[in-house]
């Protein structure tokens, strides 16, 4: 880790992160070789909120902001229709900042490199409540076994020792309900119970 990674991870406030994380040059993983943007985030760092995606997309890596191709439309609907404001009420965020070619899961190596990053977002954030958008996400926020079924997960709350406080709770990907258009009903209930708890 150089000097500046070192500041980025030692910002005091979201914004000096978010400001210095979004300018950084970041080379820790092979990721970056093919992106446009380091995409950090979107949404209000004041939000009770956290919600953690996989990886940016090609929309995501074209603009630089989280969840603004298909799968975040479809999540903004979905949250406003639980009667959570996307803008207002949320921080979106991802596990890894630059975009896996052909939207790939990133691989150990490559989220490995990327999770102080986000580690350092969710103790600047500090959210009331941490969604985790699939399994990648599931498996590298909970350090969970990647075979471990989400099925088994999904919508309801887990302890995380290092999060103390937190509520945690895996959700589906909003890509997976784009697949699976009935799953989306399940979706809203889990983002209900979100909602009833924020
Ligand atoms: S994915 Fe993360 S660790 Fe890899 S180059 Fe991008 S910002 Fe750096």
């Amino acid at each position: 880790m150089n000097k500046v990674q070192a500041a980025i991870l030692a910002s005091r406030s979201y914004p000096t992160f978010r400001q210095r994380l979004s300018v950084h040059d970041c080379r820790l993983c092979g990721l970056h070789a093919g992106r446009t943007n380091l995409v950090v985030d979107r949404g209000n760092p004041a939000a009770r909120l956290l919600l953690i995606g996989e990886g940016p997309g090609a929309d995501e890596d074209r603009l630089g902001q989280a969840f603004v191709g298909r799968s975040g439309r479809l999540l903004d609907q979905m949250l406003l229709e639980t009667g959570i404001d996307p803008a207002r009420d949320v921080l979106i965020a991802n596990v890894v900042k630059c975009r896996p070619p052909e939207n790939r899961r990133p691989t150990r190596e490559e989220a490995g490199a990327c999770l102080p990053y986000l580690h350092r977002q969710i103790a600047l954030v500090r959210p009331k409540i941490l969604g985790l958008l699939g399994a990648t996400a599931a498996e590298h926020v909970l350090s969970h076994d990647p075979g471990r079924k989400m099925s088994k997960i999904v919508g309801n709350c887990v302890e995380v020792e290092s999060l103390p406080g937190m509520v945690v709770m895996p959700l589906f990907h909003p890509a997976y309900v784009l697949r699976n258009p009935r799953k989306r009903g399940e979706m809203l209930d889990h983002l209900m119970g979100i909602m009833a708890r924020l």
